[in-house]
C-alpha cells in the first residue's frame, strides 16, 4: 500500500475525449468532435508508473473511447508491467483487429455499457444508428475469446427495457451485469470529492492520502483538454 493508510483500489484514466458515439447522458461530453486531449502517451505512462508505486490495484482506461487512443496497447502493457490489473471501458463499437490481442492479455478485462435489447432504444441513447449491432457483435467476440467482461445497464429513458438488457447480457454469458449502473453517465461525478492532495499523484510527490472507505478522489492535470485521472480509494 502506498501513500498512507488508505488502499488505492482503482485509478481511472480518461485518456481521450474522442468517441464514436454521442450518448445523451455522457458526463464527459465525449463525441467524434471532442478533443483527444493534450496529454501524451509518455505523460500517461508517468501517471501509471506513479499509480504502481502507490500500490493501486487496477487501472481503468476509459475516455471517451479508449480504443481510439493509439497508445492504448502501450498503456495496457505499462500497467501490467507495474503489477496492476487493467480494465478497458469501451463502447465496443469498433475494436481494431490488433487490439484483440491486447485485450486477451492475462490481467486485462473489458467493461461496457449496454442499454436495451431493442436497437432503436439503444441507439436513441448512443446517437448512432448501427451501434447496437456493432456493440453486440464485439461483445460476443470478446466472450468467444474468453476475455472477462462486465457490463452496466444505464437507465436513461423512461420505459427503457433495462430488465431485457440485463437478461440478454446474462444469456450471452456476461459474468457481471449491473442494472442501473451509471457507467460513464452524468451523475457519476456527483460522488466524487476532489482532494487537492491528489495533485501529488500527478507531480510524483504523493504522500498522505485521506482516509476512509469509498472516498473518491480526482486528479485533473489537464482537465480542460478532456483528459483526467481519477483515483478511487477505500
Ligand atoms: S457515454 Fe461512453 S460511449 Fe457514450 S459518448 Fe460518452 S464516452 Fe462515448
Amino acid at each position: 500500500m502506498g501513500g498512507g493508510d488508505t488502499p488505492l483500489n482503482l485509478i481511472w484514466l480518461e485518456i481521450t475525449g474522442r468517441c464514436q458515439l454521442e450518448c445523451v447522458h455522457c458526463y464527459a461530453a465525449s463525441g467524434p468532435k471532442a478533443s483527444p486531449g493534450t496529454m501524451t502517451e509518455r505523460d500517461w505512462c508517468r501517471v501509471i508508473d506513479q499509480a504502481a508505486t502507490l500500490g493501486v490495484g487496477t487501472v481503468q482506461l476509459i475516455g471517451g473511447e479508449p480504443t481510439l487512443h493509439p497508445g492504448l496497447p502501450a498503456l495496457v502493457e505499462r500497467a501490467l508491467a507495474g503489477g496492476m490489473a487493467v480494465e478497458v471501458y469501451s463502447n465496443l463499437v469498433g475494436i481494431a483487429p490488433r487490439l484483440w490481442e491486447v485485450l486477451e492479455r492475462p490481467g486485462v478485462r473489458l467493461a461496457t455499457s449496454y442499454y436495451s435489447p431493442r436497437p432503436p432504444e439503444h441507439e436513441a441513447i448512443t446517437g448512432r444508428r448501427g451501434s447496437h449491432q456493432r456493440t453486440l457483435r464485439n461483445l460476443r467476440e470478446a466472450l468467444r475469446r474468453g476475455i472477462p467482461v462486465r457490463a452496466g445497464v444505464v437507465e436513461v429513458l423512461p420505459g427503457q427495457d433495462v430488465a431485457g438488457a440485463v437478461a440478454e447480457l446474462r444469456g450471452l454469458g456476461v459474468a457481471e451485469v449491473r442494472p442501473g449502473a451509471t457507467g460513464r453517465a452524468r451523475g457519476r461525478d456527483h460522488r466524487l470529492r476532489p482532494r487537492p492532495a491528489l495533485w501529488a499523484l500527478w507531480r510524483g510527490q504523493a504522500g498522505h492520502l485521506p482516509r476512509g472507505r469509498g472516498v473518491a478522489l480526482r486528479v485533473q492535470p489537464l482537465a480542460a483538454a478532456g483528459q483526467r485521472a481519477r483515483v478511487l480509494a477505500g
